[in-house]
């Protein structure tokens, strides 16, 4: 069955409250995903490159340029307002790093019989916010801020960015409010940026959201609205409140086209760093590439960028929680958006915070439908067991979310679904020249105290 014939008999289950009674052929996961099972799914709609036509997809290589290329501008900028970007020219990049030890740790502790070289992209360490949203929420206050200022005049083209820094131009931001829904780490990269160039930011937090995350940004001078609800509902408050007032932009995390961009330029940026590691990313040497997924614009960013410079040759996957496995629930149905967790009885709720959400982006999903390989959900306890191996092997703290991508190089060689994979890309004999990479989400402005919680706490 297609996922367009398959469709409208998901929603007729989903309307009829009927889920568990009748199992879907197509999607035989849904039962397991009930019981909260850690899953491995096969996307059955991913398609060779070549066959994706580009006027079936909004976005290109040209955004991506286009994105990367008003980074640069604000580049000048952004090295003046944090000094700790000099020395990267105020671009904000992570390293790309070998982990052999906790690859052995893994084959010791859980029989993972990865083959290939195991690295970890660290954008735990990214500037500024600690976290892969310095990407994409800092990206998308940048290019409203250039908005702003080119239809106000305050800008030209070729004028050094640097100039938005002085009071006139902080005056005039002043003036103007950013808002957004977040579970954490979204709102502190919209706030910090947000607030270093004067703008009003309101940060809509919703109940999973750290209390060190809305400290944090209050010492900003960001104002944290807090919710007892969900995600979904801190971001629907959020966007009425900012529709009442013309001042005020929203930054919708589930439909923004400019968070995904900026979240694809990473893409652009790995090339060099692979060459520099002497990785070759081709047919004979696969890459393989595991991302947390929350409301999906993170890992789906990153995947449409990664599948524009590498096409076929490299492996997309997300990981979720067994709690909050919405995009894999949205891709797997046909129904994305229309369809939360807890429509299938799960609660939605997990220890890694900046994946705690019950439904994903329709906009990511669609354009994910051809284009990912697969997904891994995890278990909370597991995600901690991979945060304390990572510390002791590698000294290399992340926080739980950053953890679940470890599940699918774990499992890639492992499990029968995948082995199956590999075994019909006729991978399994390149699998020693292949490379991994875990995409490490977050985790350096985790305060000392907490990270010790995380030592301590057994599950
Ligand atoms: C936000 C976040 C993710 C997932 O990003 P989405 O855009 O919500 O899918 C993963 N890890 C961390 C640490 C995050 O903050």
């Amino acid at each position: 069955m297609t996922l367009e014939e398959y469709r409208p008999t998901a929603k007729h289950w989903l309307e009829k409250d009927a889920i568990s009674k009748n199992m879907p052929d197509r999607f035989p996961l849904l039962q397991e995903m009930r019981l909260a099972n850690e899953v491995v799914w096969i996307n059955p709609d991913k398609c060779p490159m070549a066959e994706i036509s580009a006027g079936d997809c909004e976005l290109s290589m040209a955004d991506i340029n286009d994105a990367e290329a008003r980074l640069q501008r604000f580049a000048p900028f952004i090295m003046h307002c944090f000094p700790e970007t000099k020395k990267q020219g105020g671009l904000i990049e992570s390293a790309l790093t070998d982990i052999p030890e906790m690859k052995n740790r893994m084959a010791e502790k859980y029989g993972c019989r990865l083959q290939g070289r195991l690295l970890l992209k660290q954008d735990s360490k990214l500037a500024i916010a600690g976290s892969v949203k310095a990407r994409g929420g800092i990206y998308e206050v940048l290019k409203h801020t250039e908005e702003l200022a080119l239809a106000e005049g305050l800008l030209k083209e070729g004028d050094n960015y640097a100039k938005l820094a002085e009071p006139e131009y902080r005056e005039f931001f002043g003036r103007h409010k950013i808002q957004v829904g977040s579970t954490g780490n979204l709102g502190m990269s919209i706030g910090i940026m947000g607030a270093a160039i004067g703008y009003q930011v309101i940060v809509h937090m919703s109940a999973d959201a750290k209390q060190w995350k809305k400290d944090l940004l209050r010492s900003h001078g960001v104002t944290v609205m807090e919710y007892e609800s969900d995600y979904g509902e801190a971001v629907e408050n959020g966007r009425k409140q900012s529709d009442k007032d013309p001042m005020s932009y929203f930054v919708d995390d589930e439909n923004s086209r400019n968070l995904f961009l900026g979240y694809a330029v990473a893409a652009k940026r790995l090339v060099g760093q692979l060459k520099e590691k002497r990785i070759s990313v081709d047919a004979g040497h696969p890459l393989f590439v595991y991302i947390p997924c929350g409301v999906g614009g993170v890992p789906g960013g990153i995947t449409f960028g990664l599948k524009q410079v590498f096409g076929d040759d490299v492996h997309c996957f997300f990981a979720e929680p067994v709690q909050a496995p919405c995009m894999l629930l949205g891709m797997g149905t046909g129904l994305h958006h229309d369809i939360s967790v807890q429509d299938i009885g799960l609660s939605g709720s997990t220890e890694a915070d900046g994946l705690a959400v019950g439904r994903p982006s329709g906009f990511v999903g669609k354009m994910m439908e051809p284009l990912l390989d697969g997904e891994f959900t995890i278990q909370d306890e597991k995600m901690h067991g991979f945060l304390r191996e990572l510390e002791e092997t590698e000294n290399i703290f992340l926080e739980p979310s950053a953890c679940a991508a470890f599940q699918g190089a774990l499992k890639i060689e492992n499990a029968p679904e995948t082995l199956e994979y590999l075994d019909r890309n006729k991978l399994i004999d390149r699998m020693a020249a292949a490379s991994h990479i875990v995409w490490a989400t977050g985790g350096s402005l985790v305060p000392e105290e907490v990270r010790e919680e995380y030592h301590v706490r057994r599950f």
